[in-house]
This record gives C-alpha cells, structure tokens and sequence, in this order.
C-alpha cells in the first residue's frame, strides 16, 4: 500500500492530511517537483531538488530541510514504497496560516511526497504522434509569475488544458506576451527544421525541463545541431518535425497544431532517434551524469 511522507512520516493515503489553513491550498503558495524512478533508480534527482530550492528561493520559502536531508527523505520514500518502476511527487507548501496572503502568518511548512505509478500518454501516441493546438491562455509573464518557479499555482497552465481537451486534444503549446512559443502546459517544446534541433530559451518564459536539458544533452551527443532560439508560431507550422518533453511525457512527437499537419505527419527521424538514445540511456541507469 501506498505510504505518503509528510514531515519525516509516513501515513496510509487515506490519512495522509494537511491543515486546510495551508497556504498551499488557500493561495497556491508552494513548490513542488515530479521526478521519475527507472528501475529503482531516481532520475536525476540533484538536478530535481536544485530547482525545487531556487523555486522556493524565489518565493522566500524557507524549506525545513537542507538538501541532503531532502535527498535522503526521497530516496527513503521510494524505499518504503518499494517502486521500481514510478512517479515521485515533492511539494513543499507554505504551511498553515491566517486567511490573509500574509506569508509571515504561517507557520509549518508541509514536506509532502507522494510516490505513485507513472501514467504516460496513451501508448499509441507516441508511435503516432500528438495532436495540439495553440492556446489563447498567454504563458504566465516571467516578471508576473516566472514560469521557471515549479510552484503550486497551474492554473495559468490549466486554462490551457482545459481549451485543449475542449478542443480534442490533450496537450496545448502555450505563447508568452510577445506571441513567442514558450511550451506547453506541462511539456517543454522541441522543433527541428532542416536538420536542425530548436527550443526557447528561458527567457521565453519556461520551466528549465529537466527532461529538457537531458534531450539537448543527448542531441549533442548523437552530432545533432542545436539551437536554443525564439520560436514563433511559423515555425511550429512550418517545422519538419516536433515533440515535447517532459517528467510523465519522456519524449512524446507532435504531428498536428490547429488542424495543420507538421511535416510529413509522423514521428520523424531526429525524434525517433532521440527517443530511442533517451530510452537506452534510462534502461542503463545513465543519466548523463
Ligand atoms: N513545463 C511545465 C509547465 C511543466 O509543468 C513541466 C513538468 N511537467 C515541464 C515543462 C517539463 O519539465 P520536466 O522535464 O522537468 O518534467
């Protein structure tokens, strides 16, 4: 059974509470991380919680833990949990406090972490690819709320979600003010033109992937050319190929954006390469490090 930590203990999922006085709840006033387990092997964690404490930086969250402990309490989790194969789930939310946004009311801060089974896309789609579309929802301003903070506030990715599925699909790529592509609601974004792999920035107003930086760490090794750039809209359509990264989506091939087909219309071979190197690499315990 499922066992889910909350400050140093473990409880059964249906005891597993936090005060609703929690500013995680009342504000979105929290961090978090998802991070995958490859054959009882955390992916990448160091790179996890580094960004789950410059999250928390950002916010002046002072989280109860130094990172080693973090590190430990994971690793414990997954141990109790006995997963092999699996999703973790890290929060870290402001804690209990007055009715008033007023960080300074709070006290506790909640370390959550809730280890699950993974749920990828539909198998199909990553043979056949995804379809997207573009959202009307602009991605969150960086000086507004800077979509590089993993914090508990989706809802600007949400609105996405929610045009996508009412328009059939399952994922939405998302512009920021300047109508730049950023990424999608919860996938980083990846086109390739002529031979050439492209992605914004993170000044375009993204989350810093973790899967992200391991595909352009992977394009470099198998010689593929490589630019981090500012993309439009144009260059979706016009793109030979595309696909999105992400913790629960690994490396999944778009061939559809508001009814356009990219490319030929299917998986391409940059994408399918990269995918294969991305799945030998996880097999083998290797994550680039
Ligand atoms: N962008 C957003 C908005 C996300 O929520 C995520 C995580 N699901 C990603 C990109 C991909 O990041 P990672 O590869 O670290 O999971």
């Amino acid at each position: 059974m499922t066992k889910i930590y909350i400050n140093g203990k473990f409880f059964d999922k249906a005891d597993a509470k936090i005060s609703v006085f929690d500013h995680g709840l009342l504000y979105g006033d929290g961090v978090f991380e998802g991070i995958r387990i490859y054959d009882g092997k955390v992916f990448r964690l160091p790179e996890h919680v580094e960004r789950l404490y410059d999250s928390a930086k950002h916010i002046a969250l002072d989280v109860p833990l130094s990172r080693e402990k973090m590190t430990e309490a994971v690793l414990h989790a997954v141990e109790v949990n006995a997963k092999k194969d699996g999703y973790i789930r890290l929060v870290v939310t402001r804690g209990a406090g007055g009715l008033g946004i007023d960080p300074r009311k709070t006290t506790d801060p909640q370390v959550i972490i809730i280890v699950d089974d993974i749920s990828l896309y539909p198998r199909e789609l990553y043979e056949n690819g995804l379809e997207v579309i573009t959202s009307s929802f602009v991605r969150n301003h960086p000086n507004a709320l800077n979509p590089r903070i993993k914090s508990l506030n989706y809802l600007n990715n949400i609105l996405a979600k929610i045009e996508a599925v009412r328009a059939g699909c399952l994922e939405a790529i998302m512009l920021n003010v300047n109508g730049e592509v950023a990424e999608c609601t919860a996938d980083n974004i990846f086109l390739v033109k002529r031979g050439v792999l492209k992605t914004p920035p993170p000044h375009a107003g993204i989350l810093e992937g973790v899967t992200r930086d391991f595909v352009i760490e992977l394009a470099r090794a198998a010689g593929v050319p490589f630019q981090e750039t500012t993309l439009t809209r144009h260059d979706v359509y016009a793109a030979d190929e595309c696909f999105l990264t992400g913790t629960g989506a690994e490396i999944i091939p778009v061939v559809k954006c508001d009814g356009r087909v990219l490319g030929p219309g299917k998986p391409g071979p940059i994408t399918r390469q990269l995918r294969e190197r991305f799945h030998q690499a996880v097999r083998q315990g290797a994550d680039g490090r």
